[in-house]
């Protein structure tokens, strides 16, 4: 069973690498991918390009066994669809169990994606806590919580896809829109960020 975490990584923090550590030992997950999304220049770019962003999670996780960067999404010419990445990678590895990550925030809002209800086809989610988020109680995401939610985690390895699992994780009040307000401010966001991704924002100026 693999984890698949994918964000917009406009830095890498701890709070991404802990969680995925955190959820990688929890569900005793053979990998998690990290996959950076390919965002479209006009609805709100990413600060960093495509391979700063690649290069930052690279550096951030590298002695980290069982983390693993996937590039896949930066590789396609054009902003993909986390459904369509979801098809590539069913197409590579069968039918073993995919558990798609994600944070609270990340979840809330799953019934704008694209073919959201697909998803449920192609894999699990396995929602992460965060802090400042609560589980929706109303609407069409708390209704797939209700008909698709398990709360024993072994479940997860029975089917290939379908279920909802709620699981707290290390709560780091950390986001990337934080870290570079930090760097923009003239601050230093050392320790908010993995050790190898703070080296390149140093040297390269990322975030000024
Ligand atoms: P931004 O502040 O720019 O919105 P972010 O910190 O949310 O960025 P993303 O790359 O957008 O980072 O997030 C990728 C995924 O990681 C999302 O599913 C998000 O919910 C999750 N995530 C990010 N930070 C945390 C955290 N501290 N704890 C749990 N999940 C997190």
């Amino acid at each position: 069973m693999i984890g698949i975490f994918g964000g917009t990584f406009d830095p890498v923090h701890t709070g991404h690498v802990r969680v995925a550590l955190d959820i990688r030992q929890d569900l005793a997950l053979d990998e998690v991918r990290l996959i950076p999304c390919n965002v479209s220049p006009h609805r709100c770019a990413p600060l960093a390009s495509g391979a700063q962003r690649l290069a930052m999670l690279q550096a951030a996780i590298q002695d980290e066994a069982g983390l693993r960067v996937d590039d896949r999404e930066l590789r396609r010419a054009a902003p993909s669809y986390t459904v369509d990445t979801l098809l590539s990678l069913r197409a590579e590895l069968g039918d073993i169990p995919l558990c798609l990550m994600m944070g609270m925030d990340s979840f809330q809002a799953l019934n704008t994606w694209h073919r959201w209800r697909d998803i449920m086809t192609l894999a699990h989610i396995v929602v992460m806590t965060r802090p400042g988020w609560l589980p929706p109680t109303q609407g069409e995401v708390a209704m797939l919580v209700e008909q698709h939610g398990v709360y024993d985690p072994t479940l997860l390895r029975g089917t290939s896809a379908g279920h909802v699992f709620l699981r707290p994780v290390s709560q780091l009040d950390i986001s990337a829109s934080r870290v570079r307000a930090c760097i923009r401010e003239g601050k230093s966001a050392r320790y908010w960020v993995p050790d190898g991704a703070w080296g390149m924002i140093e040297k390269e100026g990322i975030y000024r």
